[in-house]
């Protein structure tokens, strides 16, 4: 129901759980976290109920400048940990976190997916689990693997935050009929579903266009609409304080 992401900060894990605790308004039933710390240190941190509730799961250990966090409002499956977001593909490779409802996602599952063992009951993880599947029998990057799983999500709604191991501080980006927001930072840059979760973070915010895909990097920012052309677009600035 509302995701932030953070890339090229130390401060991530501070970040990401003040973002999401600004979401709050918006509805939820559990709450996650992952963050990278860029020296082969990552962690994976879920929790039912409050983003209180997470921020005491998160301990003093839990650190990194790169991550996502989401706050999730069941459609498929339980409010449970397992289904709680962000959803991890099978070898531990690929984090997604997901606002919205894949309609295809049974169809996708029967038809690529079969041998795919699955830790949760959501549309969620049939997208994080094609995901690495396209990447390793293509030998795709996590950027070209992400356009091809979704251009076979039909009719869906979505706004999808994906993080890949092998590269480490780089987020990637795309929606369709759900909110999804980019904020320039100095030196860094977020991702937000509404701009009063990174107000602290940054003034300064790039809208998105639906079926556009966002790579977002500490020092860059690009843009590719659904034909693969890099756009250019200028930031909006908000005048409003956190
Ligand atoms: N459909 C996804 C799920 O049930 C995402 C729900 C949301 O937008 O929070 O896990």
């Amino acid at each position: 129901c509302g995701i932030v992401g953070v890339t090229g900060n130390d401060n991530a894990v501070k970040i990401l759980l003040d973002g999401l605790q600004k979401l709050e308004y918006r509805g939820y039933d559990s709450a996650g976290i992952y963050v990278n710390d860029q020296s082969g240190e990552d962690y994976l941190v879920k929790e039912k109920g409050r983003i209180s509730e997470l921020k005491r799961e998160v301990g003093p250990s839990v650190h990194g400048s790169t991550g996502i966090g989401h706050t999730r409002w069941a459609t498929h499956g339980v409010v449970s940990v397992d289904n709680a977001h962000p959803q991890v593909s099978q070898d531990g490779r690929f984090y997604l976190v997901h606002n919205g409802v894949i309609d295809n996602f049974q169809e996708i599952k029967s038809e690529y997916l079969s041998d795919v063992p699955f830790t949760s009951q959501t549309d969620t993880e049939v997208v994080v689990q094609l995901i690495d599947k396209i990447a390793t029998e293509e030998n795709l990057n996590a950027h070209d693997a992400f356009i091809k799983a979704l251009q076979l999500l039909h009719g869906s709604s979505y706004a999808f935050l994906l993080m890949d191991k092998q590269e480490p501080d780089t987020l990637f980006v795309a929606k369709n009929k759900s909110p999804l927001l980019v904020g320039v930072g100095d030196g860094f840059n977020v991702v937000c579903s509404d701009a009063l979760a990174m107000l602290r973070e940054t003034h300064d915010f790039l809208e998105l266009v639906d079926g556009e895909v966002v790579t977002i990097k500490p020092d860059g920012i690009k843009i590719e609409d659904a034909a693969g052309n890099v756009v250019q677009r200028d930031t909006f600035h908000v005048d409003m304080d956190a």
